[in-house]
């Protein structure tokens, strides 16, 4: 069989592939291409210069003994590293392996150090500050989210110790990755930030990322565009402390899942740390690719539950005491106790009071905070949508919904028909024409004119204005 660079470099790979796992051979070496045998040299190109970086880091130790079995004691590799951002134009940096393994120190003198300086190029990436030497990335973390300020209750425990214990010991605890879920407004974000800055404290050289899953996805398919998928994928081999937030968002997003599946591998292969967030427990997730599934039950899942009345008590008065600022116990506690549901809720009512109590010169007291607890109740925890409103003022006239919007000009339906009109226009952020569509097909202007006969009757007509009132409790029940 004629020797030729192919058959040489496919000979090398089949002992590889028997020398390590399956996803670093696909990340690795599937990519590469034998360019030629020259004398005993074997030149290969790869894709970077960080995958040339990465394979001289990992894996030249196999690399030095497969060439020696194939080529002979004589045998060199060397590498063509393609640059990405010109096309066609290949630096031959002539990275030379000895085969024979050689003391520490003539082992420097015979690898030539690759230059870094001129022709390096720094991968390109919206998280890299611009200007720094050496690659860094930009965290993105919040310093507000630490976990000096993150209460501890019996709602988070378990997940805020193992957060805790990943931030002394990244990637080297059980909990790799940690899921963490739960409703929105309940910390997930904040104790994921609290994880990152956690490490950097305690292990500044490390590279930690903070992304959600929609700038992960967005960046993955700006690289698609600008065609450097590569400097994506070898970006995100640099981090350290991977957290991703909110990775619900990746549902149904098959291209998306796919890389970071890739990456995930890649990362939890070398024991970094992966830190995933979501709306709900893996279980629950619909459209996510069963295999990136049941990695995320790999290491920990934790949830974070209700805070309890206490938990949400300390919370606030952590706020305050942050910012400077005093309140009333009693005020607190009334907030505490009435906004139970989303700690980001609580800390809006209680930033809500301060600013009316500024604003408007008023003492900060327990009936501004009702006021604000009242309205903001009503506007934040409940969606009024038209269906419900239709659905309740035609319960209300013994209707159904399709009588309701049907042609008729029964007056009693009519009336009815309005009434849904007018409070879908009250209560609700939809459009004339939308409302139109949705009550039998109507213009704006008839929907315009149904409000306006409906205030004109409330204003005039007694019974009208029971009925107006009747469903205007309900609606808001
Ligand atoms: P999620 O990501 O689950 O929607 P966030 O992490 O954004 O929730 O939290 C919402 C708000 O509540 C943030 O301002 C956060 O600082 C605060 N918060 C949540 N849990 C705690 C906690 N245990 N201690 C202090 N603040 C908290
Ligand atoms: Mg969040």
């Amino acid at each position: 069989m004629e020797i030729n660079a192919k058959s040489v470099w496919s000979s090398c790979l089949s002992i590889i592939r028997d020398n390590i796992d399956h996803q670093s051979f696909k990340t690795w070496f599937d990519p590469i291409k034998a360019l030629k045998l020259d004398d005993n040299v074997l030149t290969i190109q790869v894709p970077s210069q960080f995958f040339y970086e990465w394979l001289e880091e990992h894996y030249i130790n196999l690399l030095r003994k497969t060439i020696k079995k194939e080529l002979g004691l004589n045998g060199r590799l060397e590498y063509s590293i393609v640059m990405d951002n010109a096309v066609n134009k290949q630096d031959q940096y002539s990275i030379i392996i000895p085969t024979s393994n050689r003391s520490a120190k003539n082992n420097q003198d015979v690898s030539m150090p690759i230059n870094l300086s001129s022709s390096s190029k720094t991968i390109p990436d919206p998280f890299i500050i611009p200007g720094i030497q050496k690659v860094k990335v930009n965290s993105q973390l919040v310093e507000r989210y630490s976990f000096e300020n993150f209460i501890e209750g019996d709602c988070n425990r378990l997940a805020r110790s193992a957060g805790l214990a990943i931030g002394k010991n990244p990637g080297k605890t059980a909990f790799n990755p940690l899921f963490i879920y739960s409703k929105v407004g309940l910390g997930k974000s904040h104790l994921a930030h609290a994880i990152g800055l956690e490490v950097k404290n305690n292990f500044p050289e490390k590279t930690i990322l903070y992304v959600t899953a929609d700038q992960f996805m967005a960046q993955y398919i700006e690289s698609v565009r600008n065609n450097n998928q590569t400097d994506f994928t070898n970006f995100y081999q640099l981090i350290d402390v991977l957290i991703i937030d909110d990775i619900q968002f990746l549902a149904g997003k098959d291209k998306t899942q796919d890389v970071f599946f890739h990456i995930f591998n890649q990362l939890h292969q070398r024991s970094k740390q992966l830190v995933i967030t979501s709306d709900k427990p893996p279980v629950d997730i619909e459209g996510m690719e069963p295999r990136l599934l049941s990695r995320f039950k790999w290491g920990l899942t934790a949830d974070l539950q209700l805070p309890d009345l206490e938990t949400r008590i300390a919370i606030l008065q952590k706020r305050l005491y942050n910012d400077g600022i005093t309140m009333p116990e009693n005020v607190i506690e009334y907030l505490a106790y009435s906004i139970i549901s989303n700690i980001r809720e609580l800390e809006g009512a209680m930033i809500s009071v301060l600013a009316q109590a500024s604003l408007n010169k008023k003492e900060i007291n327990l009936d501004l905070a009702r006021q604000i607890v009242e309205n903001f109740v009503r506007n934040t925890n409940k969606e009024i949508s038209i269906d419900y409103i239709q659905k309740i003022v035609s319960e209300y006239f013994g209707l159904t919904v399709d009588q309701m919007n049907s042609k008729t000009r029964k007056r009693n339906i009519v009336q009815a028909r309005q009434l849904a009109m007018f409070f879908a226009k009250t209560h609700t952020k939809t459009s004339l024409t939308s409302i139109g569509l949705h009550c039998g097909n109507k213009d704006h202007a008839t929907v315009l004119h149904a409000c306006k006969t409906v205030q004109n009757l409330i204003e005039t007509d007694k019974e009208f204005k029971g009925y107006a009132d009747d469903l205007e409790k309900k609606i808001k029940l």
